[in-house]
């Protein structure tokens, strides 16, 4: 496999906020997102096995494990690392750009699956079956740069199935084009019970762009 590199930090995204998660950062990305702030995973990286890959979460001795990239599902081995590593006893987290069927992971992952907003530039991408393939575990995230964002996450967001809980849909507001009180305004003001989500990270380490 390709990695871009492999981390130990504060898990800044998620449900799973706050707490301490191993990273694994694949290379590569079948999209280009106008706001990406991973462009260095397009290509940057190095050649491990998945045993080698093993061998160093393992170092870190953390349990909760966060398949990341660029796009993890861009290389073909990924649903077999993830799977190593659940049947290893981790906790492990996908997240994945919503273009590949998430079918192929195994759903004791929580898939944290994105759908992009016209912002984007790749909302063409969208493989809208994954609203009914997510399970109670996984979650599903907007990135929202505008009021044109919103209104389409605010619309595809109800099609997800009854059951999906929308505290698991997460709106993220895109820095600096929207700031996070706007965006909380408009989810009070419409009622939401999706889940507004900052990058904690972010806030943590506000200078520093690898590596947290
Ligand atoms: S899917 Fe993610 S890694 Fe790929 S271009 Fe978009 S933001 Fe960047």
């Amino acid at each position: 496999m390709k990695i871009n590199e492999i981390f130990h930090s504060i898990q800044g995204e998620s449900l799973n906020a706050g707490i301490p998660c191993v990273f694994v950062r694949l290379t590569g990305c079948n999209l280009r997102c106008k706001y990406c702030d991973t462009r260095y995973a397009y290509n940057e990286g190095f050649e491990i096995s998945i045993p080698e890959i093993i061998d160093k979460v393992d170092d870190f001795n953390c349990n909760l494990v966060e398949i990341t990239g660029g796009e993890p599902l861009f290389q073909e081995e990924t649903p077999l690392l993830i799977r190593k590593l659940l049947n290893r006893g981790h906790v492990v987290l996908l997240e994945t750009n919503g273009s590949y069927d998430i079918r192929i992971v195994d759903q004791r992952c929580i898939r944290i699956v994105d759908i992009k907003c016209p912002g984007s530039g790749e909302a063409d991408k969208n493989n809208f079956r994954n609203l009914k393939y997510v399970t109670l575990r996984d979650q599903i995230k907007f990135v929202v740069g505008s009021r044109e964002d919103y209104d389409f996450a605010k619309k595809v967001s109800k099609m997800t199935k009854n059951s999906f809980p929308q505290n698991s849909i997460l709106f993220s507001p895109m820095n600096p084009a929207l700031k996070p009180e706007e965006l909380a305004g408009w989810i009070l003001e419409d009622h939401l019970e999706v889940r507004l989500h900052l990058q904690l990270h972010k806030i943590i380490w506000p200078n520093i762009d690898r590596g947290v």
